[in-house]
């Protein structure tokens, strides 16, 4: 292997593949100077150094040259998601502090605080938000407001709808959120299917921002409590109400505003191999060599007005699970080089 890279390898960046007797794609790796980098690993010095325990799994390397270390960075991400490697520890996500809010899918649906999607994950995501444990109070204060669970994901299930409920008895939750008024109790007939389905929309609604909805509906209920003469259960509502308010104002303060990375990107590349990327919401919707002539100029603003199109819409929250690595992966490239903005234009 040192061989084919010494004969073979020059100094410019791009993206290997470390691959194993059989062909399985072991691990795949970028670098700003791909001769340099390769070379590295066969001057470990300890068994133990990550790049000694690739070399151990590997028996060829490959390579393939990236106009630039962006270019790079890119391909590296969706051969990782591609081939899954199991030597790149998970995928590379961003260090900092990113943590989105997902929400479970199953029987009873809970809001947790996860640092990126699982595999085969196909639940609904929200963010990313900039500090993991002020968004994890905060997203336990919306769950007790709405009375969401909080419980274990394998936890059985009894909604006062099912049959079930009525052969087995009545149950005791063991839970205090349930006897303090702080879940509905879905595990022990507390509520319908229903009822814990119209919370969770709530939620969603209150998440995706795009309505005032979960309040709307509080406030409705508040009003009619009143009307009924139910002044206690009135005044809890309000009390809700008033700590959606703030809570809204915190998840707003918390959220990254992921709106900031749409713009056109241009990037110099190895000799003269510039390309401009489209980035709408922090993704790469498509990339292109950047334009030489008034045709290819044209041919990249038509593509540019497709993608941004309805730009000023407000955008809903929710984020697809499939699009979070790339996501990250941007931010940190403009905050770990800022100076790369310059290179940026918007759209209007
Ligand atoms: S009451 Fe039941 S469903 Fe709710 S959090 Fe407790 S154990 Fe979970």
């Amino acid at each position: 292997m040192r061989a084919a890279v010494r004969a073979g390898a020059a100094d410019r960046p791009g993206i290997y593949r470390m691959l194993s007797s059989s062909g399985e794609v072991v691990y795949v790796g970028k670098s700003k100077q791909i001769r340099t980098r390769l070379l590295s690993y066969f001057r470990c010095a300890y068994p133990e150094e990550k790049g000694a325990r690739i070399l151990r799994e590997a028996e060829a390397i490959d390579w393939q040259y990236t106009p630039s270390e962006f270019a790079a960075l890119l391909q590296e991400l969706r051969l990782i998601k591609r081939f899954r490697p199991r030597l790149n520890v998970a995928m590379k996500r961003d260090g900092t502090n990113y943590a989105f809010i997902k929400i479970t899918r199953g029987a009873a649906p809970k809001l947790t605080v996860v640092r990126g999607p699982s595999a085969e994950d196909a639940s609904v995501y929200y963010g990313p938000f900039v500090g993991a444990q002020r968004i994890e109070e905060a997203l336990r204060e919306l769950s007790d407001v709405l009375m969401l669970r909080d419980c274990r994901s394998d936890m059985k299930m009894h909604f006062s709808d099912q049959q079930e409920l009525f052969q087995l008895g009545a149950r005791t939750p063991g839970c205090i959120r349930y006897e303090i008024g702080k879940c509905l109790g879905p595990c022990v007939g507390g509520c319908s299917v229903s009822d814990y389905e119209a919370r969770v929309a709530l939620a969603r609604a209150f998440l995706d921002g795009a309505s005032d909805g979960p309040m709307e509906v509080l406030r409705r209920q508040m009003e009619e409590a009143s009307e009924q003469l139910q002044f206690e259960r009135a005044a809890s509502l309000r009390d809700k109400l008033q700590r959606l308010e703030v809570l809204r104002g915190q998840f707003a303060r918390l959220r990254f505003a992921v709106e900031q990375l749409s713009f056109v990107y241009t990037v110099p590349g190895h000799e003269g191999e510039d390309r401009v990327y489209l980035v709408k919401r922090g993704v790469v919707r498509a990339e292109l060599p950047k334009p030489r002539s008034s045709w290819q100029r044209t041919k990249l603003k038509r593509l540019a007005s497709d993608i941004f199109a309805g730009g000023a819409e407000k955008p809903a929250l929710a984020v697809p699970t499939h699009e979070i690595d790339e996501l990250l992966l941007l931010s940190s490239w403009f905050r770990r080089f800022p100076e790369e903005m310059t290179h940026t234009r918007q759209v209007s």
